[in-house]
């Protein structure tokens, strides 16, 4: 399947690859023990160019496409989820909104620093408000030529650790899903905080975190988009959201198969390998098949997003699979690999734990069966 691909996604392949094994993966497990962010790593994300991988050069990107950030971000997936899913929302929502809806001004302030060295949130759910996003509760009122914004964020990634963070606040409740507007906040605007950390069963590296909005003046030039626009924008980034949060998943079970294959060919019962039982062989290679298909799915969106075609349906099919995926994976994965998969001393407990939150964030399965069967015309 590789051997179709240009030679300059073989290319992206390979240094992610390449990075994945140097940089990323030493940490991976102590990140996940720690439940630490990778300081260590993200600069060298930046330094590298992996954050721009998918936006022109003329922005301040590689130049490269979609399908060069979905090969890249398998790669560090595979060995650290944690990385993935910061990754993942830096390129995949925060910079996509700035890119699709900044304005040149704020595409200087804002998108330049996201490519070189600044974190970007992206903050829609709230304490009671997650796959109804229509009901948000942050308010923004307008003071002026100013707005203040008060309210709770929920479960926001990347919060503590970023320089902006887009908040989709409620301008006019009136017009319901066209009353929302996405604001740019400052990490030290005055009001602004961050509360609660989470502590969380897998990708422990990443930070989530509450946002607490206490009178937050946001001036208008710092609206991302159209006022009454936010949710719409919003829930349009999370195609993007969606296809990197797959690729998330398509990684983690790719390295789980990985790891597995390299501990079932040293372990001996019986006096053989446990690679030479055919229950081995054969439930590896359905469990490949399976991430192969996947891996054909967020190709497919990638390269639908690269054409400038819709891929809403493909994002949420692509997630919902890859997920799926990556779940039944891990945990044969742990399966064959006995009690010492089950420890700590290999990663295949800790992929396991990953792969969960791919069913959960960025839209549930069930959210992302409600965008399928819309787009199929099941009324
Ligand atoms: C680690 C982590 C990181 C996150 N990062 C971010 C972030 O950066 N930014 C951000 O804005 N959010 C973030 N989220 C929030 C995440 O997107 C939500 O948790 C998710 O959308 C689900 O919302 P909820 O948790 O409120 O679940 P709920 O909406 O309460 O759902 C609970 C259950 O009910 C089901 N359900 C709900 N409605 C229906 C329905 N109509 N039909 C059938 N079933 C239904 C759901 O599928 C789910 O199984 C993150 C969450 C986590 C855990």
């Amino acid at each position: 399947m590789y051997a179709l691909l240009k030679p300059e996604h073989r290319l992206v392949r390979q240094l992610a690859r390449e990075f994945a094994e140097k940089e990323v993966k030493p940490l991976a497990a102590t990140l996940d023990e720690e439940e630490r962010f990778p300081v260590e790593t993200i600069p060298k994300l930046f330094k590298y160019g992996f954050f721009g991988a998918a936006y022109p050069e003329s922005e301040g990107g590689e130049g490269g496409d979609s399908l060069a950030y979905v090969i890249a971000l398998e790669e560090i997936s595979k060995v650290c989820a944690t990385t993935g899913v910061i990754y993942s929302v830096q390129a995949g929502l925060g910079m996509g909104l700035f890119a699709k809806y900044g304005t040149p001004e704020q595409k200087e302030k804002y998108q330049k620093g996201a490519f070189t060295d600044k974190l970007v949130c992206f903050a829609l759910t709230e304490p009671g408000v997650g796959t109804d996003a229509s009901n948000v509760q942050t308010v923004a009122v307008k003071d002026g030529d100013d707005y203040i914004l008060n309210g709770t964020k929920m479960f926001i990634t990347t919060a503590g650790q970023a320089e902006w963070y887009i908040i989709i606040a409620v301008t006019d409740r009136a017009k319901k899903n066209n009353g929302m507007t996405a604001f740019i906040v400052h990490k030290d605007a005055p009001g602004f905080s961050v509360g609660k950390h989470e502590k969380k069963m897998g990708i422990r590296g990443s930070a989530t975190c509450e946002l607490i909005l206490k009178n937050v003046r946001v001036s208008k030039d710092d609206i991302l988009g159209k006022e009454g626009q936010g949710l719409k924008m919003a829930l349009a980034s999370l195609d993007s959201g969606r296809m990197g949060i797959a690729t998330q998943a398509l990684g983690i079970a790719q390295g789980a198969i990985d790891e597995t294959i390299r501990y079932v060919k040293e372990r001996k019962q019986f006096g053989k390998r446990i690679s030479q039982f055919q229950n081995t062989q054969f439930k590896l290679a359905e469990l490949q098949t399976k991430v192969d298909a996947g891996r054909m799915l967020v190709w497919r969106c990638a390269m639908l997003k690269d054409a400038g075609l819709p891929y809403g349906k493909e994002a949420a099919m692509a997630k919902l699979y890859n997920s799926d995926v990556a779940n039944l994976v891990t945990r044969e994965c742990v399966q064959l690999s006995g009690g010492y998969g089950y420890t700590r001393e290999y990663p295949m407990e800790r992929m396991m734990r990953d792969a969960k939150i791919t069913e959960i964030y960025e839209g549930t399965s069930e959210a992302q069966k409600m965008v399928i069967s819309r787009a199929i015309g099941v009324k």
